[in-house]
């Protein structure tokens, strides 16, 4: 066990739209009844990202007692189960992330994807 930085999930402001699952490059979020949760402590490396793409700001990071990450953990979980996501789109146009690469943005406390053929018009107008 260490004291390290984790992402905590606040279970009454989520809503379960599962918009931090796929970006968590780790596999450490997943939907379970309903709510994002850290399914293994040792998936999660603390680094936040997902924070920033909550529009409810249920997501945050903690300092706990826990186990260390593990690379080799999330090596072994993409081998033994392969992603399962729920795909984004982008909030301009509505393409897939199956189709089109998407970024994270915020504007005005909202957060969204935007896919890099909508954001040179977003940026300039
Ligand atoms: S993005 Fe926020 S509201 Fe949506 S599932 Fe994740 S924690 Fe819940």
């Amino acid at each position: 066990m260490v004291l390290r930085s984790i992402v905590k999930v606040d279970e009454e402001l989520c809503n379960g739209c599962g918009v931090c699952i796929s970006p968590c490059a780790e596999g450490a979020l997943a939907l379970v009844d309903g709510k994002a949760k850290v399914i293994r402590d040792e998936l999660c490396d603390g680094a936040g990202f997902c924070m920033g793409l909550c529009p409810v700001g249920a997501l945050s990071l903690e300092i706990r007692e826990t186990e260390s990450f593990s690379e080799q953990a999330v090596e072994e979980l993409k081998k033994s189960a392969p992603r399962h996501y729920i795909a984004q789109h982008c909030n301009s146009c509505r393409i897939s992330e199956d189709e089109a690469y998407l970024l994270p943005i915020k504007h005005q406390g909202d957060s969204q994807w935007v896919c890099t053929r909508c954001l040179p018009r977003l940026i300039h107008g």
